[in-house]
């Protein structure tokens, strides 16, 4: 079970980002729980405001420190009051400046009870609130958003998968891309042919050691096309080194 505390200014982007499918599932049976908390309801502004303009002249607006941390706070206090150890609670700000997010990150954060997601908008949060909190910083890619919201959507939707029961088989987090540092072989379903196209043979031998290896080869196939960075990583037998170094060397023209 993995607690989500997001803490954001639009609660109800998350809520409808985790009410259906998969994950609206996971909260009904109780193997995540997500808590949207709205930073604006911890401001000491009595028009309710939470940002202000930057210090030094510049576009756009900051989200003050003062409600982010008091919010923080009070969803740190929030796990202690339910047995668990908000105190030591890991927060991640989500932000362009992060370390990009990766399956393994995703498996690390898997591991936690309480996790709490900090989004920001505008032009993002006083750094001081940042410091303060001691927050580890998380990008989804190299691009701007408007918000944090939809990172912190994605951050819960990769860790969520990986929480035993979530998945119909918990098979399938595993043989997943990324997995292995190999993307995912191609899948098939029924017809065996549409628009003249065939299902390769091999899936429908029913040869399940066969299939095994036409999947890892097709794997290292497509990884060393589409993500050749991902190749060093990779964690490979005897025979699938082999099978590499021979894709390799045709791709050398040797
Ligand atoms: N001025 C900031 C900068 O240049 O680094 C960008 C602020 S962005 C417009 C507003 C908020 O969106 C950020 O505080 C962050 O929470 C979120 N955000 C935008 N792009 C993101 C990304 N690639 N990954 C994670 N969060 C992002």
């Amino acid at each position: 079970m993995i607690n989500f505390h997001v803490m954001t200014l639009f609660p109800e982007m998350i809520e409808s980002g985790t009410g259906g499918s998969i994950l609206g599932r996971a909260r009904k049976n109780g193997l995540i729980s997500v808590d949207a908390v709205n930073i604006r309801d911890f401001t000491d502004n009595k028009h309710g405001r939470c940002d202000d303009y930057p210090y030094g002249g510049g576009a756009g607006m900051v989200m003050q420190a003062q409600p982010v941390c008091d919010c923080c706070k009070a969803v740190r206090e929030s796990i202690n009051g339910q047995g668990r150890n908000g105190d030591s609670t890991r927060v991640i700000y989500l932000t362009p400046q992060g370390r990009t997010l990766s399956q393994e990150m995703a498996e690390d954060l898997a591991k936690e009870e309480d996790i709490i997601l900090l989004c920001g908008h505008y032009e993002g949060i006083d750094e001081r609130a940042l410091e303060l909190l001691h927050t580890e910083n998380v990008s989804i890619g190299d691009f701007v958003l408007t918000g944090g919201e939809l990172p912190a959507l994605v951050m819960i939707d990769c860790i969520s998968r990986l929480v035993p029961g979530v998945l119909g088989g918990d098979e399938s987090a595993l043989i997943e891309s990324f997995h292995d540092n190999l993307l995912e072989y191609p899948q098939y379903t029924r017809p065996e042919v549409y628009e003249g196209l065939r299902v390769p043979e091999i899936l429908l031998s029913g040869h399940h050691e066969n299939v095994e290896k036409w999947r890892r080869e097709q794997s290292i196939e497509r990884t060393l096309r589409l993500r050749p960075d991902l190749i060093p990583g990779a964690k490979l037998d005897k025979r699938e080194t082999r099978y590499l170094e021979s894709l390799m060397e045709k791709e050398n023209g040797n």
